[in-house]
């Protein structure tokens, strides 16, 4: 084979092990490509250490011989983050490897993981220590918190307990340059000077690679109340919010909406996916309370405030889940509504947050927008309402011609960022900036802001080998 006898690549080799330097074609294939599709690359190799040791050697070889990383987790992302550029001069870091629970610490309420750690196998090993590690998201199984934390992930959980961000206490990371950073500290309390980790978490792999961290956790729920309901817009679901929170004494964990049309595409398409309220209404809810005294009194909470909002008009029809499986059907039907619209034909995606009490106002403008442009389209607005952050997608008119549509892809992302932004938002709430919106952000940060970021890029990477082409140029 031709490059058995490439001296980067052996020394690849002579790094981590022949075996885990991949350059066969069909098992380079699904990593040069993103899970939506959209975007493809080349890529030198693909290489796989199992240690942070091996992760620094490779980075050094690579920065010897200006070679660019790029850094891959699960490969979920959703924004081309994880995919090379078409050039094919990078090599690709998997984390796979770097699989392993280093420590766990109930009484500190810590665990410390490696990046190649499965999220739901997080999940799993501090349920097993009778704790809570509350990140969630519908790829938890494939997605891995290196990935989680470089890309800043949100999920269903944030309204009560924070993005990726906010449950790391401590971070390894691989330089640029091949030094490793040993930030693993286990401190709630530290405040000695600039919190770098904070560099690292959400940059997608622009400023080095994430090996370990240290993260939060909590105590596990006694008592978890959900429901699904009917709501008669918008504003009536922000107050239904707030009286929720008011009954639960803030142990709301999601608060999600969704509309009628992404039931009607999740029901049709989704096998299994069944609508808990048979009657039509324009907006739905679903919610989750997690706390309690394991009484059921949470629960009861739930119902009367979902019986307030009725009886003010703001509920139109609620189910209380009854028991575990129920909730999951609830849950299902929710991640059904993002699997459906593939089925429906082309969909344009915006990741949108604005501030919680603007929503109604912005989607009022946003959906008005889209008409505009584009009669006949079909908006499927759903998402974390709780955060406002909105998965703002657009399905194609019925019978329209696919290409046709998805190629005014970027002119309509335009008219709707311009939107948020008028209303004080963020071009990407929780996916990242990637390949897919590099381009998008400058038009919405000021001169200043990108030149802070710029001056972080120079000084972590210089060389500018660390996933180039994505978030920002150096
Ligand atoms: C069905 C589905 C549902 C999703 N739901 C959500 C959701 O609710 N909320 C949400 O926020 N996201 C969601 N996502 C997006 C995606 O799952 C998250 O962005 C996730 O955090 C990515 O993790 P990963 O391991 O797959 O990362 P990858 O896709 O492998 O990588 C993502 C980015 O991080 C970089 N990277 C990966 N590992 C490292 C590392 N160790 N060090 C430095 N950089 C690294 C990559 O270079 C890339 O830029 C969803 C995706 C899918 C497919």
């Amino acid at each position: 084979m031709a490059d058995r006898s490439d001296p980067f690549l052996d020394s690849l080799r002579g790094a981590v092990g022949a075996s885990h330097v991949v350059t066969d074609a069909a098992a380079l294939a699904p990593h040069l490509i993103d899970w939506r599709k959209r975007y493809t690359g080349e890529a030198r190799a693909l290489v796989k250490p199992g240690t942070t040791e091996e992760v620094a050697a490779v980075v050094r070889l690579c920065a010897e011989a200006e070679v660019p990383i790029v850094p891959q987790g699960g490969h979920t992302g959703l924004v081309g983050g994880g995919v090379p550029l078409k050039d094919g001069r990078a090599v690709i870091l998997a984390t796979a490897r770097l699989n392993r629970v280093r420590d766990l610490d109930a009484a500190n309420n810590t665990i410390t993981v490696e990046a190649g750690c499965i999220l739901q196998s997080i999940q799993a090993a501090a349920e097993d220590a009778d704790r809570l590690f509350p990140l969630s998201l519908a790829a938890e199984g494939t997605c891995q918190i290196g990935g989680n934390l470089a890309t800043n992930a949100g999920g269903i959980n944030v309204l009560r307990y924070g993005n990726a961000r906010e449950q790391v206490l401590g971070l390894e990371v691989v330089l640029p340059d091949g030094q490793v950073w040993d930030g693993l500290r286990r401190l709630r309390k530290d405040n000695t000077g600039y919190d770098l980790k904070q560099l690292f978490i959400g940059a997608e792999g622009t400023l080095g690679i994430i090996t370990a961290a240290v993260l939060k956790l909590y105590p596990r729920p006694l008592e978890t109340a959900t429901a699904f309901a009917a709501v008669r817009d918008v504003p009536a679901a922000l107050s239904v919010m707030a009286r929720l929170q008011e009954a639960t004494a803030q142990a709301l964990v999601s608060f999600e909406i969704l509309p009628q049309r992404g039931l009607d595409f999740a029901v049709k398409h989704v096998e299994g996916a069944q609508k808990p309220i048979a009657e039509p209404y324009e907006w739905y809810i679903l919610t989750e309370a997690a706390g309690g005294h394991g009484d059921g009194g949470l629960k009861q909470a739930l119902e009367s405030a979902l019986m307030a909002a009725y009886e003010a008009g703001e509920v139109l029809d609620a189910v209380p889940a009854e028991n575990a499986g129920q909730a999951r059907a609830f849950w299902f039907l929710r991640e059904a509504v993002v699997e459906a619209q593939r089925h429906e034909g082309g969909s344009i995606k915006h990741d949108i947050a604005v501030p919680v009490s603007q929503v109604p106002a912005f989607l009022d403008e946003a959906l008005a927008k889209v008409e505009e442009m584009i009669p006949g389209a079909r908006p499927v607005p759903f998402g974390h309402l709780g955060d406002g952050n909105l998965h703002f997608n657009v399905t194609e008119p019925e019978g329209a011609n696919t290409a046709a549509f998805l190629a005014r892809w970027e002119e309509m992302n335009a008219a709707i960022h311009d939107i948020v932004h008028r209303f004080g938002g963020s071009i990407s709430a929780e996916h990242g900036v990637g390949q897919l919106k590099r381009t998008e952000i400058p038009r919405f940060k000021a001169p200043l802001e990108l030149e802070m970021m710029r001056a972080v890029k120079r000084t972590f990477d210089p060389k500018g080998l660390m996933n180039p082409g994505k978030v920002i140029d150096p």
